[in-house]
């Protein structure tokens, strides 16, 4: 095939400091390893109830100064402001959060305030392990914001970890970092750079999520998705939110609906909506070793029997026009197709009722 050399390449790529640990059955070690190497002596462990089997393994080789369990989903600012109050009292120098996405999110909200640095050690294929995001929920209003002071330090990845994570679950949280990797083709910030860690994620993500479905207690599978997810990430923070995030966070903030599976259904309606005007369709294609970048898609999701219809997840149909409504000043300019009312109807329209998106 003969290689296609585009036009000059300018772009203004910044690339986030963070130490990443990856090897599974070894999270325990590496832990153990990190708070020597950052001389904590002080360590708060953040782990939901349903996380506190895992914490309790991977913090064994560790002492720990306070467990904090009380981990929401969306981090509602009360339960932010405890936990910043707990890790003050007892004059904590680490953080060390385990767990998914909500969790590491509750370990930023006190790194926010505090400066103290995060060791995230993650157990589903969210990614926020690996962004300068944070997210802050007050009277059902989701604010989200970028400050360094939350990007953890280190990652610990084990895929041990993430064998209790059931596998509706596990395909739901890895089609979110698929969402990632997709939506950061045409993100404000795209760059080749970051479309490069993008289409490796897709990739490893293809790879790795038929594996688990085949074998959910199988390492390989759940190794390629982690590495899949930090790339994910990474692409996602440094190239920004596309229209696909635009929408579910709209989704998430409005409606309450779960973070996985809104971004896993949403996903293929995007990408049938701007795969026809986006350049980089065919480099989605290439890393889905499809013919198409919809087709690879369509023929993984089949493949994983993916979560289809918003209104399964609770969103009711008379909230299709607002959120519409809701999502239109925030596509970004960046969208390589123009984004009307009437577009975005459509798209809810099927996303809500799980039929293919005919754009
Ligand atoms: P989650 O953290 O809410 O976890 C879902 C459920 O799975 C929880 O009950 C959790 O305790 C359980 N769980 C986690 N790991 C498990 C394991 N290995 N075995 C068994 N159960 C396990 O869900 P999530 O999808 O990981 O994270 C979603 C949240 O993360 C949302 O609030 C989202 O906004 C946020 N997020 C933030 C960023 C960012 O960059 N800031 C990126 C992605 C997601």
């Amino acid at each position: 095939m003969k290689a296609m050399i585009s036009m000059s390449m300018v772009f203004d790529h910044v690339t986030l400091g963070q130490r990443v640990r990856f090897g599974s059955d070894r999270a325990a070690d590496n832990l153990a390893a990190e708070v020597d190497r950052l001389r904590a002596e002080r360590v708060m462990v953040i782990a939901a109830p349903s996380e506190a089997a895992l914490a309790e393994a991977v913090t064994s080789h560790i002492d720990v100064a306070v467990h904090h369990d009380d981990v929401v989903a969306h981090v509602p600012l009360d339960k932010a402001e405890k936990a910043r109050t707990v890790a003050a009292e007892h004059g904590i120098d680490l953080l060390v959060s385990i767990g998914g996405g909500s969790t590491t999110g509750l370990a930023k909200a006190v790194a926010m305030n505090s400066g103290l640095p995060i060791v995230a050690v993650p157990t589903t294929y969210a990614g926020s392990e690996a962004t300068n995001v944070w997210g802050l929920t007050e009277a059902s209003r989701k604010t989200t914001g970028v400050d360094d002071a939350v990007l953890p330090t280190t990652v610990i990845y084990d895929a041990k970890l993430t064998l209790s994570l059931p596998v509706e679950l596990s395909i739901a949280s890895g089609l979110n970092g698929m969402a990632h990797c997709i939506d950061a083709m045409w993100s404000p910030r795209a760059d080749p750079i970051n479309r490069a860690l993008a289409a490796e994620g897709i990739r490893a993500l293809a790879g790795g999520l038929p594996a688990i479905k085949h074998d959910p207690q199988g390492l390989a599978g759940r190794e390629q998705a982690l590495y899949g997810a930090y790339l994910s990430a990474v692409a996602f923070t440094s190239a920004g939110s596309g229209l696909h995030h635009k929408i579910c966070h709209v989704l998430g903030g409005a409606y309450d609906l779960p973070h996985a599976q809104t971004h896993a259904i949403v996903l293929p309606h995007v990408l049938a909506f701007n795969a026809p005007a986006a350049p980089e369709a065919e480099r989605i294609a290439a890393a889905f070793g499809a013919d198409s970048a919809v087709a690879g898609l369509q023929t993984l999701r089949c493949a994983l029997d993916a979560p289809r219809a918003l209104r399964e997840h609770g969103m009711a149909a008379e909230n299709i026009a607002e959120a519409a409504e809701l999502v239109l000043p925030a596509v970004p300019e960046s969208n390589p197709r123009p984004v009307t009312r009437a577009d975005l109807e459509n798209l809810l329209r099927a996303a809500h009722s799980g039929t293919d998106s005919a754009q």
